[in-house]
């Protein structure tokens, strides 16, 4: 013991302790095209394990495509998704919540089976859910504050709380990633703040999420970095940097106006929200 320590004593210094983040998704050039377009044009950037990114930008900017690229339920026409290294789309490690519109929610099932679905990627179709599968659920529907309507129908709750269902969903997978499409869209400012409470709550669990929305300044004061997109990445950084003028204006044009006041720009964008 005592020998060892003098030989590394007088070896070279150990090398330094990376603290360098680890990169949770890599995007290289993504490319997608549909028939007659191109949706998403070479966008390149790495998102890091445990950050909360919001994603913006006008309609037909390319954010549901992108989330559906990145999940797999596209096909790439150029580029690389690589999730934690991996070239492949690894099953359970991301959780897609598509916008409310693609999603039936008159659905017949309960509260509790829509969290059990997320533990169907990990436990296989045919296996009988464990005490262990039925823990997480618990833990998950906890984290979102409805295990008090475990035995609900789904198509009986509040836009908001369906939406916390599905976050349970998610956390039940034990996704690492999570992508959401316009959560908020249609959601009153409590069921809002819960969403945001929720996300606060999974900070320090690693988990990383992405989150597409419309309104700049909820993305400038919830998310640590914005993305803003318009078929290009525009920029991505904190709200502070990427939401300057000319870049506002690159991704949103002629349907942006720019209100400067004393707290900084306000920025009111003319063309949004196709469900409201
Ligand atoms: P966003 O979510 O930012 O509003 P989308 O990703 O939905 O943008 O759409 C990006 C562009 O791709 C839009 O011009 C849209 O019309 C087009 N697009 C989306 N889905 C399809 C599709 N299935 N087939 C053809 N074009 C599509
Ligand atoms: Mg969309």
């Amino acid at each position: 013991m005592a020998l060892q320590r003098v030989i590394r004593a007088a070896g070279p210094p150990p090398p330094a302790l990376s603290t360098a983040p680890t990169v949770a998704l890599e995007l290289e050039r993504l490319t997608v095209r549909y028939e007659s377009s191109v949706a998403l044009d070479g966008v390149t950037c790495a998102i890091y394990q445990g950050e909360q990114v919001a994603v913006v930008g006008p309609n037909g900017a390319g954010k549901s495509t992108l989330f559906k690229a990145i999940v797999g339920l596209l096909k790439l026409s150029a580029g690389a998704v690589r999730c934690f290294g991996a070239p492949e789309a690894v099953p359970g490690l991301i959780a897609y919540l598509p916008q409310r519109s693609m999603v039936d929610w008159r659905f017949p099932v309960s509260v509790a089976d829509v969290v059990m679905m997320g533990r169907v990627g990990r436990v296989g179709l045919f296996r009988r859910p464990g005490a262990r599968d039925r823990a997480l659920v618990a833990e998950a529907l906890d984290l979102v504050k409805m295990r008090h309507l475990a035995r609900r129908q789904i198509s009986e709750l509040s836009g908001g709380q369906q939406q916390r269902v599905f976050l349970a969903r998610a956390l039940a997978q034990e996704a690492r990633i999570l992508l959401m499409d316009e959560p908020l869209t249609g959601l009153d400012v409590g069921s809002q703040d819960m969403l945001f409470q929720v996300m606060e709550d999974l900070r320090g669990r690693d988990v990383t999420i992405l989150t597409a929305l419309h309104d700049l300044q909820l993305a400038a004061r919830h998310f640590d970095r914005v993305m803003l997109l318009n078929r290009r990445l525009v920029g991505i950084g904190p709200a502070a940097e990427v939401f300057a003028p000319n870049r506002l204006v690159e991704a949103y044009g002629s349907h942006l106006h720019l209100t400067v006041t004393r707290e900084g720009i306000l920025t009111v964008a003319d063309t949004c929200c196709e469900h409201e």
